[in-house]
């Protein structure tokens, strides 16, 4: 058991739509999504945040963020991609498991950042994470 909501989605005790996974990492779709597509990718291991990560998490964690991004560009049409991450309150940051957020962009979006989060369909953003979805991603939620 853990109160930390990220820990509790990497044990699978929280359910959430995965998409990919390995060995230091676990990416899935983020809730409210700021663009269709709009994943977290985050370390197995707790750290609050960017100052906290240990070194080989967070290149773990860029690595899984670029594999992601070119499969939003080539499952989703992704034009393009921001990567953000919000390292503290001031920030904006609101849940303190480090996450990298891996947002698609495409051409004539109307997101800006920073985006006010507003809640996703649950099926549209299940039906996106199936065309994410590679061999380290599982349905449980
Ligand atoms: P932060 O504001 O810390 O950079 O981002 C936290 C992100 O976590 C937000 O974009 C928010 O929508 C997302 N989030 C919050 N609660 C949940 C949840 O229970 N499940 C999932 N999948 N995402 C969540
Ligand atoms: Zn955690």
């Amino acid at each position: 058991m853990t109160d930390c909501l990220f820990c509790g989605i990497v044990e699978g005790s929280v359910p959430s739509q995965t998409v990919a996974s390995d060995e230091r990492t676990v990416a899935f779709m983020d809730i409210n999504p700021a663009t269709p597509g709009h994943a977290l990718v985050v370390p197995r291991a707790h750290s609050a945040d960017l100052l906290d990560i240990d070194a080989g998490d967070l290149a773990a964690t860029s690595v899984a963020s670029q594999r992601l991004a070119r499969r939003m560009k080539e499952e989703l049409g992704a034009d393009g991609v921001n990567l953000i991450n919000a390292c503290g309150e001031v920030a904006f940051q609101t849940v303190f498991h480090f996450h990298i957020h891996v947002v698609p962009r495409y051409r004539g979006d109307p997101l800006k950042l920073p985006w006010v989060p507003t809640e996703g369909d649950p099926d549209e953003i299940a039906a996106t994470a199936a065309k994410l979805r590679d061999a380290g991603g599982g349905d449980d939620g």
